[in-house]
């Protein structure tokens, strides 16, 4: 059977249009869509690293709770009974926690520490986390 269009393509060797028209199609929406893709990348990173400072406040809390001076940890290492695997941030941060003011006295005269807890990540695109006050 005889087929004029057919023909022709594979005479001239040519690449059809509409082949092409799909290819850059394709390209525009790759192009679109790279922007989008990286910024939900960054959000889900964002709140696993959330998550992450979410459970060191909590672990800090337990540390005071069980602490007869209601002092902070020293450092992260002091919260490996109540952390056993420790959390960390999705784009290798570090984390660190800060008060925002100290020292309240209690009735015997004793400075307890108090103030609001935030922990942070090294990483500046991830905000800070300020743990709920249980004071
Ligand atoms: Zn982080």
């Amino acid at each position: 059977m005889y087929c004029p269009n057919l023909s022709a393509n594979r005479r001239s060797g040519s690449v059809p249009v509409e082949l092409i028209i799909a290819a850059l199609v394709l390209l525009v929406i790759f192009v679109l869509m790279t922007p989008v893709q990286r910024a939900m990348r960054e959000e889900s990173e964002e709140n696993r690293c959330l998550r992450a400072r979410r459970e060191i406040a909590a672990a800090i809390k337990k540390y005071r709770a069980q602490s007869p001076t209601y002092s902070y940890p020293k450092d992260l290492h002091a919260l490996s009974v109540y952390l056993p695997k420790m959390p960390e941030c999705p784009r290798q941060g570090s984390f660190r926690w800060r008060l925002s003011h100290y020292s309240d006295r209690t009735q015997e005269g004793r400075a307890v520490p108090t103030g609001r807890l935030t922990v942070l990540c090294s990483e500046e695109r991830h905000r800070p986390f300020f743990a709920p006050s249980d004071e």
